[in-house]
């Protein structure tokens, strides 16, 4: 097992054993979410705390990682990594998103496929973004954050209960120590512990759906197209990676997704190539397949007293249309643009107004992009003869006319209330 890290002692503070651990922020869940937060903020030089459950990751190649799914990030979720210090180490296995593809198949008497490429060379940025291996993500942000002196990093470690006090929340920590600050940020996903003992009600849906994902090798080039084909039961996705490899988001019906992830691996290449066509060659898996039962979940509030929740502990949307984590780098960016501020001003980091803005700033588009997401995974996977024919009709709109094509892909990059200066080229300095 590796070793549990903890990086620089000088920056969050403890005088004794019996005593807490002090930071001006503690940060509970270390998934890519509450990694950025912490590089962003340690990059200001607040002193954080990151209580991580996950062991770091080694420096092996990410196809033996354990996260087998990839990410593609939108610009301006990369302009807020540089910002953070951690795009460098990504570059190396980041592949371009120039054009995606929808593929609406045939349906009754409809003989042909159609197919609509949206192409970023069309629009003011070119590429839309890029697609990284999350183990890589993973393992940048935690070099970074042993590169930061103001940020303690105790991996393998869980919060086990909170309590609240006037002056912020106290942390018990699975290895027996305490922690506080002024504000505790509650990044531990799904299921936020830190959300259920704040009282923080939330609202949540499943889906009849998983998404199974994997890595291919493919002999042809997949020339920077990401393929999104519409079945009954869910997209099927291909996302390019380097090389000539891609990784997959398959969306099933939970019962047959879960029968194709026990299949042996000549079974399931076998469904997998047929769903795939000829279209990338000859086509091998690499890798773990790995599943996730869709669901998505939206908290009540996003804050409580020196409490703010951030990424999935806040908002959890299905995997359509590369969302997910591209939403949640918003609310980073958003709550760490603001904390540094007030940092930079000596003021306090759990102040109730500076919580309240937070939320107030992110709720538009996280119930925009929720919605949309909703709404899109029900119109995409929906068998029904009149909205087959009405998707059909409405991408060959976009596909014959270049004007509505243009305007759908330039605002689909855009969120309501404008981008975060984090994520348009500003930079972090240390006060
Ligand atoms: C198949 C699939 C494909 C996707 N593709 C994309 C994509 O292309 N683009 C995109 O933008 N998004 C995508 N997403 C969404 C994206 O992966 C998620 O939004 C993102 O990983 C969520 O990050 P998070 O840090 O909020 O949550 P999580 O990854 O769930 O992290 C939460 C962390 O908190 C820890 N934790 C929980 N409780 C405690 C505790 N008590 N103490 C300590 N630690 C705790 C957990 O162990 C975990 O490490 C995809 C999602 C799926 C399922």
């Amino acid at each position: 097992m590796p070793p549990r890290q903890m990086t620089d002692s000088s920056s969050s503070s403890r005088s004794s054993q019996s005593e807490p651990i002090t930071s001006q922020v503690q940060i509970v869940g270390g998934g890519l979410a509450g990694l950025s937060l912490a590089a962003a903020l340690g990059s200001a030089g607040i002193t954080t705390l990151l209580v991580d459950q996950e062991a770091p990751v080694s420096a092996a190649a990410y196809s033996e990682a354990t996260d087998n799914r990839t990410t593609a990030l939108i610009l301006n979720s990369i302009n807020l990594l540089k910002a953070c210090g951690a795009w460098e180490g990504c570059e190396e296995y980041a592949t371009a998103l120039t054009v995606m593809r929808i593929i609406n198949l045939p349906r009754g008497r409809q003989t042909k496929a159609s197919t609509t490429d949206f192409d970023s060379r069309e629009t003011e940025t070119s590429p839309f973004g890029y697609n990284v291996p999350n183990a890589v993500l993973r393992r940048v942000l935690c070099q970074r954050l042993a590169q930061l002196s103001s940020v303690t990093h105790l991996t393998q470690t869980k919060m086990d209960g909170m309590r609240s006090s006037e002056d912020g929340w106290l942390l018990a920590l699975s290895d027996s120590s305490k922690a506080t600050a002024q504000l505790t940020v509650g990044a531990d996903g799904k299921n936020s512990l830190c959300r259920k003992t704040a009282g923080i009600r939330s609202m949540s849906w499943p889906y009849p759906q998983t998404a199974i994902t994997c890595y291919i090798e493919h002999s042809k080039p997949h020339r920077n197209v990401s393929t999104e084909t519409h079945y009954p039961a869910g997209p099927f996705t291909l996302v390019p990676m380097m090389g000539n490899r891609s990784s997959i988001v398959w969306v099933e019906e939970t019962r047959l997704a879960r029968k194709l992830l026990q299949q042996d691996e000549a079974t399931f290449s076998k469904a997998l190539i047929e769903k795939i066509g000829g279209r990338l060659g000859s086509v091998k898996l690499f890798g773990r397949r790995g599943g996730f039962p869709l669901s998505a979940m939206l908290s009540n509030s996003f804050h409580g007293p020196r409490l703010a929740l951030v990424a999935e502990a806040a908002h959890a949307l299905p995997p359509i249309a590369a969302q997910g984590l591209n939403l949640s780098l918003r609310d980073i960016a958003v709550l760490a643009e603001a904390l540094i501020d007030q940092h930079n001003n000596r003021l306090d980091l759990g102040d109730s107004t500076l919580l309240e803005d937070y939320d107030r700033a992110r709720r538009l588009d996280v119930v925009t992009r929720m919605a949309a997401a909703d709404g899109l995974n029900r119109f995409a996977s929906n068998d029904s003869g009149i909205l087959h024919g009405i998707r059909g009709l409405g991408l060959a709109a976009i596909r014959n006319f270049p004007p509505l094509r243009q305007f759908m892909m330039n605002t689909g990059m855009r969120s309501p209330g404008g981008t975060p200066a984090l994520m348009t080229g500003k930079k972090i300095s240390p006060e």
